[in-house]
């Protein structure tokens, strides 16, 4: 496929996502996620063997997709007949030999890195990537695609998902995190990026780098990716570069959402359609149930994510009538289950709750790690170590916490901070995964 066509592939897709972007009200956007449906349903269970039995029923009653599920079974769901087996040699092939370029027929195939162990992969064939493209430059250039942009994304793992967009005024890089990072930081600084865009934690490891004048680049906007934005990364980055983070809500499973000028998360709505699995509805937190409106390689139906989301309590001063988060809190595993009071039930512990402990019960920390060791315990790692005084501090903030919340109290240890590997998503809170089983079954 030619340059021009690539490019004209984006460019029509771009102005349909612009388009999209005028769904002003509740009432239009469910009109158009009804329109979608009512099309992409028909499509999905004609194509994908697995499907094929659910056409006559509404969406509320195909089945419900978890990524251990959603794998098992890889073959049927998909319409492009891509086996499991074939989709990852390709990928381990691609990962092996940083080659990024081959596919199966018109499709990519990617793996998803993920943090709980499942390894996944993903398809996408030409359209949806220059949809995908497209809908990222609708979102965060709403001045339009002849701005005058260097963008730089900072990937963990490549996919040729990620070369689509290139033209002479808009330039797109794709900097690997898999390499040493010394040479992260100097292809950085021969492109000096005007956009920025990564994982937190590798953005404020370059941020960290240019306040120690390893490195100088002079990005504009920053732009968090694909994970959850923690408080001191993005403190870190703010002060190096004096700007606003932004943050893409982005999942193997899609692009989900993106901070608005009033850096309130948006769900995009236009392109996916949201259920709610309510965990805490007093605190409006909530695991999202994803329907994407375009993927047909690989349909993503009702796709539980592993995230907990907070809804916000009062509408965006923005006017944007598509679902405002005040937060993405994390993944489900990054919830800590401990006994109640009474030694009866498990209750949730939420990361940023216990982050917030840690964090003000010791001013010096610039870092941290909490791991739960089982159902009464906590090993706490913090940089700098804290002294006899400091960890004295941070059990006495952490048990009131916990009398206030009536949980019973855990035993807290210390240990070292963990190495943090570039190439690799760090948790920095983590639950019990088998509690969390227990809770649900
Ligand atoms: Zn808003």
């Amino acid at each position: 496929m030619s340059s021009l066509n690539e490019t004209l592939g984006v460019a029509w897709h771009y102005l349909a996502a612009r388009r999209l972007q005028r769904l002003r009200t509740r009432e239009q956007i469910q009109a158009h996620q009804q329109r979608r449906w009512h099309a992409m349903h028909a499509r999905i269970a004609d194509a994908s063997p697995f499907y094929a039995a659910y056409r006559q029923l509404p969406l509320a009653q195909w089945p419900l997709m978890e990524k251990r599920e959603w794998m098992h079974h890889f073959d049927t769901i998909n319409t492009a007949g891509i086996t499991l087996s074939q989709a990852y040699a390709l990928a381990e092939q691609a990962e092996r030999t940083r080659n990024f370029r081959p596919g199966l027929g018109n499709v990519t195939v990617g793996l998803s890195t993920g943090t709980s162990g499942a390894r996944g992969v993903f398809l996408a064939s030409r359209s949806e990537r220059q949809r995908w493209a497209a809908t990222l430059l609708a979102k965060l250039l709403p001045g339009g695609v002849l701005a005058r942009e260097r963008v730089a994304l900072l990937l963990r793992a490549g996919s040729n998902l990620y070369d689509t967009v290139h033209g002479a005024r808009l330039q797109f890089r794709y900097v690997d995190l898999l390499q040493p990072f010394e040479q992260v930081l100097r292809q950085l600084e021969t492109y000096d990026p005007t956009i920025l865009v990564g994982p937190a934690q590798a953005l404020a490891l370059v941020a960290s780098a240019q306040a120690n004048s390893t490195t100088h680049i002079t990005p504009r906007r920053i732009i968090s990716a694909a994970e959850v934005l923690d408080p001191l990364d993005r403190a870190v980055m703010e002060r190096t570069w004096n700007v606003r983070v932004e943050q893409i809500y982005q999942a193997t499973e899609g692009f989900l959402g993106q901070t608005c000028a009033h850096g309130t998360i948006h769900l995009n709505e236009d392109c996916i359609i949201l259920e709610r699995d309510w965990i805490d509805r007093t605190h409006r937190r909530f695991v999202p149930i994803i329907t994407d409106l375009y993927r047909f390689t690989q349909p993503v139906v009702r796709y539980r994510l592993n995230d907990v989301l907070i809804e916000r309590a009062t509408a965006c001063p923005c006017g944007s009538a598509h679902v405002a988060l005040e937060q993405i809190e994390g993944r489900e595993d990054d919830i800590v289950w401990l006994h109640d009071a009474a030694n009866a039930k498990l209750r949730p512990v939420f990361a940023d709750s216990l982050a917030r402990i840690v964090l003000n019960a010791d001013a010096a920390i610039r870092d941290y790690q909490i791991e739960q060791c089982d159902v009464q315990s906590l090993s706490i790692a913090t940089e700098p170590a804290p002294d006899i005084n400091r960890e004295q501090a941070i059990r006495s903030a952490l048990a009131t916490f916990f009398v206030t919340l009536q949980i019973s109290v855990p035993t807290i240890v210390f240990g070292a901070m963990p190495e943090h590997e570039l190439g690799s998503k760090r948790r920095r809170v983590r639950g019990l995964a088998a509690l969390r089983d227990q809770k649900h079954a």
